[in-house]
């Protein structure tokens, strides 16, 4: 599989894995759009520590174990290196988070390992930041990187993140890298979930994740942020649309 080669990759899943039925639709929901990564976290960096930190390993083999037979590549965070080893067999792209951008050591252990890495912007990472945990990992032999746009916190507090478009093409001339957008922790807002998307692949990006879920109402974690089946089809058939603008 390839990311950055003109068409669109799409990673799709929820916010955290919860139990096998909830995979079991997703990994439906992503058959029947033709989705090929699935994204969903085992170990959540949650603001509140009372709040669904994730299944851990077991959630993963989980997904992994659904995912396998359909060739679904799986993405997930990893939030520290001593948990790289034990998830190596079941990860395609490790995911560091945006709480996660700027720890050293983990970018140093995950450019030491053979497989993709999305790097997402720090919670108030600068571009130039961002560019330099990507170096981290590059100047340690993994070259398999992807960076990620999620917003960064500003002055503004009526929705979750500032979603700095602007970063897409700043990061594609400054770095060699595909850059994926996520614009489910852009905005925050399920609403214009959709609408960012269709925007950041306008703007240049490569790709999108964004979350998914059979009811997003119930999901544990990021909920109000989620599409539900049917706005994740409407947005796919969407981007099929836009693509011949691409
Ligand atoms: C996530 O992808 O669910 C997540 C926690 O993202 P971020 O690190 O961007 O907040
Ligand atoms: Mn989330």
């Amino acid at each position: 599989m390839i990311i950055g080669n003109g068409n669109p990759s799409l990673m799709a899943g929820p916010c955290s894995i919860e139990n096998e039925e909830q995979v079991s639709k997703i990994v439906a929901h992503l058959l029947k759009n033709n989705i090929k990564i699935m994204r969903g976290g085992v170990y959540k960096p949650r603001s509140s520590p009372y709040a669904f930190r994730g299944l851990g390993i077991d959630g993963l083999k989980m997904m992994h174990e659904q995912c396998k037979p359909h060739n679904i590549k799986i993405i997930t965070e990893v939030m520290q290196a001593s948990q790289i080893e034990d998830m190596m067999e079941y990860v395609d792209i490790f995911q560091v988070g945006a709480r996660n951008s700027q720890n050293y050591n983990l970018l140093d252990a995950l450019g030491e390992i053979d497989k993709p890495v999305m790097i997402k912007r720090g919670i108030s990472g600068t571009i130039e930041e961002l560019l330099n945990s990507a170096e981290y990992i590059f100047s340690k032999g993994n070259e398999k990187l992807l960076l990620c746009e999620r917003g960064i916190r500003t002055f503004e507090t009526i929705y979750r993140n500032t979603f700095d478009i602007n970063a897409i093409q700043i990061l594609k001339d400054k770095s060699h890298l595909p850059v994926i957008a996520d614009p489910s922790h852009g905005i925050g807002i399920r609403e214009y979930v959709t609408k960012l998307a269709l925007a950041s692949l306008m703007a240049g990006a490569d790709g999108i994740i964004y979350e998914v879920h059979e009811k997003p109402e119930e999901a544990l974690s990021d909920g109000q942020q989620t599409l539900n089946f049917i706005e994740s089809e409407k947005l796919v058939q969407k981007i099929e649309h836009l693509k011949s603008l691409l």
